[in-house]
């Protein structure tokens, strides 16, 4: 009964929370030791600086609208400027450049059908300048800019408070949120959002949220008769009605990845009392442990993780030929032996989500594509986001989830038996992703014990 499905909620009174944390346990020395320790999985080449937000004016950068974002701490001005917002928000260390097409040396070669990467030599920090294909639920980094970005280290920026808040920051998860209105046929997604539309879009039409004579809020959203659910209640009283199993999954997946957020956020606080970074309990029950619905979601995307994790492993032994270093044997090896470390104890439990419950009736193709160009315009929202370190993560957490959707449902695929073309940018987005999730599973247990703690001396 506690099987993770799309259709199931995670939730205490199921054995669930207790098995992922189980596996956490499990994973996370193995998932920190890959992340933190070699350097294919610790940079991360991502286009920062060079796009603009497609959906509203970004002037300076940030999000166009005066009171934005990352000006908006309260009395900024009485802040010493190493903790104003602009400067906590900042990206740390220095970027490599992009070594432009030049340096390349050649194309990937599309792999043949059941090997993942074959033939594409990548060095453990360079990459190439691939083409997404279709299938992908990213956005191509190259889309339209002229540069290809830069190379970041995580370790020198890690994912904590910035500051970061106010308008700018509330109209990108505005934006996000309103991506998950599904239509019924497909429409232009991404002129959707576009600036000659309203900023409600079409896309919000067809939702509508009432409040029951309890108080309680019902979300109606447009039926598909293809695929009714039954009324799912979470915890919070937040009950949706007749929504499609897909649209939900893919509230859960942005509920789940701003629920992480707020996790590390929270975990990694400054105390602008005392200037030291540490825990902020108040900020994390007012973000989640009021909110069990969002810790559900985010439990949900580590469940979601994992099995794209354990579906990848056999993908990226020796034998299917996937190379990390090429050039360095010695590291290659290392590296691998260090993600199979991981694709191993993700796997050690029965499947944990069954991805073969989406996109299955009738109209599961058109869904699809409905379903990736959302997550794409997720994936371009990032650029609006108004604080560089903000920015990043969004990048990297968006491809992750992104990586994983294409592990789940464009491997093992009938109609394109082929496996496609994993490149270094989204296995490194995938396996930090997860350790994102990895880290804010335990910041929430160990949050929760404080919470405990505290009402057992009150
Ligand atoms: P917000 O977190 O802004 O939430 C806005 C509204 O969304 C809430 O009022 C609530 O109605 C709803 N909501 C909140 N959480 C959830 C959830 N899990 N599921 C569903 N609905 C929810 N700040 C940092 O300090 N460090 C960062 O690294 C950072 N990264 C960010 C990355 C992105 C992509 C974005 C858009 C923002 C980021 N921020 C970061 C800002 C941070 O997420 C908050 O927006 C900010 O702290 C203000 O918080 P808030 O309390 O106003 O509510």
């Amino acid at each position: 009964a506690c099987a993770i499905s799309p259709k199931a909620t995670v939730s205490d009174a199921c054995a669930s929370y207790a098995t992922l944390e189980r596996l956490n346990r499990n994973v996370k020395p193995a998932l920190d030791e890959l992340t933190q320790t070699t350097d294919f999985f610790s940079h991360y080449r991502v286009n920062l600086f060079h796009k603009k937000c497609p959906f509203w004016d970004d002037e300076n950068g940030m999000c166009g609208n005066i009171a934005c974002a990352v000006e908006t701490l309260d009395n900024e001005e009485d802040i010493p400027p190493v903790w104003r917002a602009k400067e906590l928000g900042k990206l740390e260390g220095p970027r490599a450049q992009h070594p432009g097409k030049a340096v390349q040396k050649q194309e990937p070669v599309r792999p043949l059908k059941g090997k993942l990467g074959e033939g594409v030599g990548e060095s453990c920090v360079v990459e190439y300048d691939d083409e997404c294909d279709d299938r992908d639920y990213c956005v191509p980094e190259d889309e339209s800019a002229t540069s290809k970005g830069d190379y970041v280290s995580l370790l020198r920026n890690p994912e904590r408070f910035t500051g970061y808040a106010g308008d700018g920051a509330r109209q990108v998860w505005d934006a996000i949120y309103r991506e998950n209105c599904f239509q019924r046929s497909s429409f232009p997604h991404y002129a959707a959002l576009g600036k000659d539309s309203s900023p409600q879009g079409p896309a919000a039409m067809d939702f509508k949220a009432v409040l029951d004579a309890a108080g309680r809020q019902h979300v109606l959203e447009q039926t598909r008769e293809h695929n009714p659910l039954t009324p799912f209640v979470a915890n919070t009283g937040l009950e949706v009605e007749d929504e499609c199993l897909e649209k939900r999954v893919f509230y859960r997946v942005m509920s789940g990845m701003h629920a992480s957020i707020s996790a590390h956020l929270c975990w990694d606080f400054l105390n602008q009392t005392t200037g030291q970074w540490q825990p902020n309990l108040d900020c994390y029950k007012a973000r989640l442990h009021q909110f069990p619905e969002r810790i559900s979601n985010l439990y949900f995307n580590y469940a979601l993780l994992s099995r794209a994790i354990a579906k990848l492993g056999p993908y990226l032994t020796a034998e299917q030929g996937y190379t990390f270093c090429t050039g360095d044997p010695a590291q290659d090896a290392e590296t691998r032996e260090k993600v199979l470390a991981v694709t191993t104890k993700a796997a050690s439990v029965p499947q944990i989500f069954d991805e073969s419950l989406m996109f299955k009736n009738g109209e599961g193709p058109s869904l699809k594509e409905d379903f990736r160009n959302r997550f794409r315009n997720v994936s371009r929202l990032m650029d609006c986001v108004g604080c560089d370190k903000c920015r990043l993560w969004g990048k990297l957490q968006t491809a992750g989830y992104g990586t994983a959707l294409k592990v789940l449902f464009e491997f093992d695929n009938n109609d394109h038996p082929e496996v496609p073309v994993l490149k270094r940018t989204e296995l490194v987005a995938l396996f930090n992703t997860y350790a994102r999730l990895s880290s804010s599973l335990s910041a929430i247990q160990r949050f929760r014990a404080m919470v405990e703690e505290e009402e057992n001396k009150g």
